[in-house]
Parts: structure tokens; C-alpha cells; sequence
């Protein structure tokens, strides 16, 4: 049995937590809020194995310039003249390459099946109410250049084994009877879930909290104490937090703490969506 102190209490974080304290550890976590807010909170709730795709693709850069100056675009990310935006945007168009893309895709599928069975697995263990559901994706297309678009990614993800596959526009409005749709056809991902991150994160912080995981809220680490080559404890603006092992989920921030130990982590907090019920 180890201690394990974590920074960070979004998604990433309270999940370590729940697999480490499922091993025996002993658990803190850190977070600089009140962990009821944020990324970890208000995402869509998408677990989708179907975006095989890296964002880092031939041709994201020309559209990404055009997108980056107008906040109502897909992709916004907040371009500023600061060497750490600069340095991103440099890596970030050198990743836009076929090679890339051809290397990321099994590592992209491989992490979001193991997202979505873990999440399965979670959810079967506890007896947890949160919602999830295994409905998968549909993808409407206006034009038949977006359904060409569209279909050679669903020959990509049907290579890769997922379950994707080409609608016509009578098979669409089956799955939707009630949708009127201004669309030419349409792909479905029968391998996408969906679940309601508010319910999973309540649920879980809970569970963790019955577990004994202790929660240091409204504390920012604001150090990492080092000697030789290991990390022996964090500063935080209230005490000084001492474990045999770190782990650092400090999601969009993470790039801050990680340059304390001379790790460079080229990261950019970019736009997201949520549907409102
Ligand atoms: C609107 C929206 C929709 C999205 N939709 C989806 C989706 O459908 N599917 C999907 O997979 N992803 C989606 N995302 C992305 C997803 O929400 C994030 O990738 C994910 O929540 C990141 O989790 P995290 O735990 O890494 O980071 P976070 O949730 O950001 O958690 C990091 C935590 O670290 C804490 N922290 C930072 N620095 C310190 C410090 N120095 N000391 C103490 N604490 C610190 C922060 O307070 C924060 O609570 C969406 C994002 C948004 C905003």
C-alpha cells in the first residue's frame, strides 16, 4: 500500500482516485475550487470512440487560422502573442500530417474503448445510478460533400474494427422518426456512449468520499518539492502534502505545474460543447 497525492479533481483526477483506492491506496486529492465546477462538469458527457481522428490532421491549420479569430467556430482557441501559445501552435501544425494522423488513430481508439469500458465497469461495480448509455452517434449531413467527408471516415473506423456504418436518408429517419431532417444521408457509430458528466461526478465524488479518499478543495498546489530525481511532496497554499507517489491531472493548468519540474507540455484549454435540458 502506498500514498498517492493527487492534483487536480476533474474526471481524470477523481478516476485515479477511484482505481488507486480500489488497489489499496491511500488517497489525497487537491484541487484549487470547490470541485462542483468546470470542464469535468459541464462537457457534453461524449465517450466517443468514433473520433478516431486527431484534431492534428492535413488541413486543420488553414481552416483553424480562419476558425481561431472567430469565437462562435468549431475549434476556438485564444490566440495571444505569449511564447507558451506560440510554442503550441508551433508543434501543433507540425503534427498536421498524414504520418500523424496514421499513428494516432489505433492509439486514439484503443484509449476511448478503454474509456467507455472502464466507465461500463465503474458503473457496474458500485452500484452507481449515473446515467450511461451505450446509443452511439449519429452524424447529419447537409451537403454531399460532408456525407463523402463523412464515409471515409466510417471506412477508417470500420477498419479499425468499430461499429460505423453508412444511412441512407429513410434509414436515418427510422432512428430519428420524430426529427424532420434537411439532410442528404447520414453516419452512425453504433460505438459511442453518452453519459450526464454532473450525475458522474457527484456520484463519484460521494463514493470516494465513503472510501476514505480525503479531499483538499480550495487549495492550490503551488510547488512540487523535489530531491535528487524524486518528487517527495507538494506545496500547497495551506500545508505541505508528503506521499510516496504524485499523479498530476491538473487538466488545461497541468502545463504550469509540469515546467517546475523542467517538463514541458505544449497544452492549449480549447472550446467545448453541452447540450441544456
Ligand atoms: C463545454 C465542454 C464540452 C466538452 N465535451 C466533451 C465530451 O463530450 N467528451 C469528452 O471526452 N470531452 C469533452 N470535453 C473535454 C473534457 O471536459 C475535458 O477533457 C475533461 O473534463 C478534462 O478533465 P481533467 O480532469 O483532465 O481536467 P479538469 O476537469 O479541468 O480538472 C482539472 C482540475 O485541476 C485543478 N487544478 C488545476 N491547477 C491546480 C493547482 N495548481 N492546484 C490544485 N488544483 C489545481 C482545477 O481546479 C480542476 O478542478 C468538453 C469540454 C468542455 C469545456
Amino acid at each position: 500500500m502506498k500514498s498517492v497525492g493527487i492534483i487536480g479533481g476533474g474526471v481524470i483526477g477523481l478516476c485515479t482516485a477511484y482505481f488507486l483506492q480500489k488497489e489499496g491506496h491511500e488517497v489525497t486529492l487537491i484541487d484549487q475550487s470547490a470541485m462542483d465546477f468546470g470542464a469535468s462538469y459541464v462537457n457534453a458527457g461524449y465517450v466517443s470512440p468514433s473520433h478516431i481522428i486527431p484534431l492534428a490532421a492535413p488541413g486543420v491549420v488553414k481552416q483553424g487560422l480562419r476558425w481561431m479569430f472567430n469565437t462562435s467556430s468549431p475549434l476556438y482557441i485564444k490566440p495571444r502573442l505569449e511564447k507558451s501559445f506560440m510554442d503550441w501552435a508551433w508543434a501543433f501544425q507540425k503534427s498536421c500530417s498524414h504520418g500523424n494522423v496514421e499513428r494516432s488513430v489505433k492509439a486514439i481508439k484503443d484509449i476511448t474503448l478503454l474509456s467507455s469500458r472502464l466507465f461500463s465497469e465503474i458503473k457496474a461495480s458500485e452500484g452507481f445510478t449515473f446515467q450511461l448509455e451505450n446509443k452511439g452517434l449519429l452524424m447529419l449531413c447537409k451537403t454531399e460533400a460532408m456525407l463523402e467527408k463523412e464515409m471515409k471516415l466510417v471506412k477508417t473506423a470500420s477498419e479499425e474494427g468499430l461499429e460505423a456504418r453508412t444511412l441512407s436518408l429513410s434509414e436515418t429517419e427510422k432512428i430519428e422518426p420524430n426529427v424532420a431532417m434537411d439532410i442528404v444521408g447520414a453516419t452512425f457509430y453504433q460505438c459511442d456512449w453518452h453519459t450526464t458528466p454532473q450525475e458522474f461526478m457527484t456520484e463519484l465524488k460521494h463514493y470516494l468520499q465513503l472510501k476514505n479518499v480525503q479531499f483538499l478543495r480550495n487549495e492550490r498546489v503551488l510547488d512540487i518539492l523535489t530531491q535528487g530525481n524524486e518528487i517527495t511532496a507538494l506545496r500547497t497554499d495551506e500545508r505541505t502534502v508528503r506521499a510516496d507517489e504524485f499523479v498530476l491531472a491538473a487538466g488545461s493548468w497541468s502545463h504550469l505545474l509540469s515546467k517546475k519540474l523542467g517538463i514541458k507540455i505544449p497544452l492549449q484549454a480549447g472550446k467545448g460543447y453541452r447540450i441544456n435540458s
